[in-house]
């Protein structure tokens, strides 16, 4: 990696399933990332109305508050039965103070009696990279996005990840995401895929400076 290349850089949420697949993607490219919690930094309220919105208000939260580079995901289950919720709202479906259990649950009972063929999903993402060193004028955020096609299931099955991942089946895999191990699910998942775009264009901008 290019010499410029931030070898530290905080990541704009609490949430440990986030922090995992992001701390295993961005381990192989020699990038430590700290959760904001570590620097006493308060969630962001997610007021947008897109994902890019709320990964953009993160990373710039993030980044003010620490005086680091900052990384944001913002991402969530749309499902196609539901006119996409619950959308930016997933981390909240089942309320505020929502569990995983709970909005799994909220998500089972609005899908009930739906056939598996109008069951189709997919889970987004936006990932975006602040730098509160460079210019925003000369260097905008950097944004990368992923998207991952499948059906949400009738019933639970697996136990690995976080969220929705027990009932969100990926066809190709032939299982649900809570089926896959890690490095299984960062390979195809919606965050895989912003990080690996996020990535390129961090690569980009760092070698060029
Ligand atoms: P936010 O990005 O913090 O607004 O929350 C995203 C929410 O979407 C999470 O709390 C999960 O409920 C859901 N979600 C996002 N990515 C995943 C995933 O990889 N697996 C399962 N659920 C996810």
């Amino acid at each position: 990696m290019d010499a410029g290349f931030p070898a530290r850089i905080v990541f704009a949420s609490g949430n440990r399933g986030k922090l995992r697949e992001v701390r295993r993607l961005l381990a192989a490219h020699d990038i430590e990332v700290l959760p904001q919690s570590e620097f006493g930094v308060i969630e962001a309220a997610e007021t947008g109305t897109t994902f890019r919105e709320n990964s953009l208000i993160k990373s710039r939260h993030a980044a003010a508050a620490t005086g680091l580079p900052a990384l944001a995901d913002d991402s969530g289950l749309v499902v196609e039965a539901l006119g996409g919720d619950p959308g930016v709202r997933s981390a909240r479906y089942a309320g505020p103070d929502a569990s995983d259990a709970d909005n799994v649950d909220k998500l089972l009972g609005a899908l009930e009696g739906v056939p598996p063929g109008r069951r189709a999903a997919a889970f987004r993402c936006v990932a975006s990279f602040v730098d509160p060193a460079l210019d925003p004028a000369q260097h905008p955020p950097l944004i990368g996005e992923g998207e991952w096609r499948g059906r949400i299931l009738e019933a639970r099955q697996g136990s690995s990840g976080f969220g929705y991942d027990p009932v969100f089946f990926d066809p190709v895999a032939g299982r649900s995401a809570a089926e896959l191990d890690a490095a299984d699910k960062n390979a195809c998942s919606h965050r895989g895929q912003a990080l690996r775009a996020l990535l390129a264009t961090l690569g980009q901008r760092y070698a060029l400076r």
